[in-house]
C-alpha cells in the first residue's frame, strides 16, 4: 500500500468486481439506444475506460473538463467548464459518468448544462456516492459503492494531482491535507 494511504477502502478486486457488473447492467437498458457516455475529466478518465469496455454495446464516449472553485478537498458548487462536449446530443441519450458525488452541486450543474441541449434522457452513473455530504437533490440512476465522508484517492482521483494512478481506492491520511 502507498505510504500517504491510510486504508484501502475499496479493492482492485471489488472496483474490476463491481465496474463489470454495472457493464453489464447498462449494456442490458442501453442496447437498442446506441448512448453516448459523458465523462467528467479528469477525475472520471479511469472509471469510464473501465465502465466503456465492460458494456459491450454500440456506444459514444465524450468528455467534458469541468473546475469547481472551492478548497483541494471541498467544492463550492460554481463551475467553470474548461472542455465542453465535441457532438451534438439532441435527441441521444446520455449517460453522464461520474467518479464520486458528494454536495451534488457540479453534477445539478452539469445536469441543467446538459439538459438544455434537449437529450432524449439523462441519466447517471457514479462510481462513489458520499450521500451523508448531499445537499442538493439529484438523482444517481447508477451506483457503485456507497461511502462515508472521508476523502479518498485512487481510480482516477486526485489530490493535488497525485494518486490517480492508485489501482485501489483509499482513504488518503488527513494530515497531508488537514493543514
Ligand atoms: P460535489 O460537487 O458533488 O460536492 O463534488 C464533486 C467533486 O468534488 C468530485 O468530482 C471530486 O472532484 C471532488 N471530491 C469530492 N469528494 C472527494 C473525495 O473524497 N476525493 C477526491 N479526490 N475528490 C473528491
Amino acid at each position: 500500500m502507498h505510504q500517504d494511504i491510510d486504508r484501502i477502502l475499496i479493492t482492485q478486486e471489488q472496483l474490476q468486481e463491481k465496474v463489470s457488473e454495472m457493464g453489464k447492467q447498462l449494456a442490458a437498458e442501453y442496447h437498442r439506444h446506441t448512448p453516448i457516455f459523458v465523462g467528467a475529466l479528469n477525475g472520471s478518465a479511469i472509471f469510464m475506460a473501465d465502465l466503456t469496455r465492460a458494456c459491450p454495446i454500440p456506444l459514444a464516449l465524450d468528455f467534458m473538463a469541468v473546475s469547481s472553485y472551492g478548497s483541494a478537498t471541498r467544492s463550492s458548487g460554481v463551475v467553470r467548464i474548461l472542455k465542453d462536449l465535441d457532438r451534438n446530443i439532441e435527441d441521444r441519450h446520455v449517460l453522464i459518468v461520474e467518479d464520486i458525488v458528494d454536495t451534488g452541486l457540479t453534477l445539478s450543474y452539469l445536469i441543467d448544462h446538459l439538459s438544455a441541449r434537449h437529450p432524449a434522457s439523462i441519466k447517471v452513473c457514479a462510481l462513489l456516492d458520499k450521500h451523508e455530504r448531499r445537499t442538493t437533490d439529484v438523482r444517481l440512476d447508477y451506483v457503485g459503492f456507497p461511502i462515508p465522508d472521508e476523502f479518498v484517492v485512487g481510480y482516477g482521483l486526485d489530490y493535488n494531482d497525485l494518486y490517480r494512478n492508485l489501482p485501489y481506492i483509499g482513504v488518503l491520511k488527513p494530515h497531508l491535507y488537514a493543514g
